[in-house]
């Protein structure tokens, strides 16, 4: 079955998105825990980084390159910090891998 991001990748479900390219879409969370708090999402369904294969690792770099670009295009997201959940214990609920992008507020733990 698609994922809940999968079917926003397709147009399925709508979702307010910030920057897309070949690679990577970016949408703003759904329930922002930070003032400013977007999801740097793989378009290339994968579970979670235990289930990356030797090909999908350039995804990392784009993930870096994309919090890159949204901390020189986003109002107030100069300095950010970007999370990944990866397993249920850690906290993960969506199946399909992203960053989360946090920013436009001190966080200090
Ligand atoms: P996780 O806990 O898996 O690391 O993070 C999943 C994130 O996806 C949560 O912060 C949650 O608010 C967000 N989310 C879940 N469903 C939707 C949705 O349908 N649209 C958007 N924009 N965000 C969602």
């Amino acid at each position: 079955m698609k994922s809940i991001f999968s079917k926003i990748i397709d147009r399925e479900i709508p979702a307010e998105i910030v920057a897309e390219n070949e690679q990577i879409i970016v949408i703003k969370d759904i329930n922002p825990k930070a003032p400013i708090h977007l999801l740097i999402i793989p378009k290339k369904e994968i579970r979670d980084i235990q289930s990356f294969g030797p090909e999908d690792f350039g995804l990392a770099a784009a993930i870096f390159q994309m919090a890159q670009e949204l901390s020189r295009t986003v109002p107030g997201a100069e300095e950010f910090r970007l999370q990944v959940n990866s397993g249920h214990k850690a906290g993960q609920r969506v199946f399909h891998v992203h960053a989360h992008f946090l920013a436009g507020a001190e966080m200090c733990d």
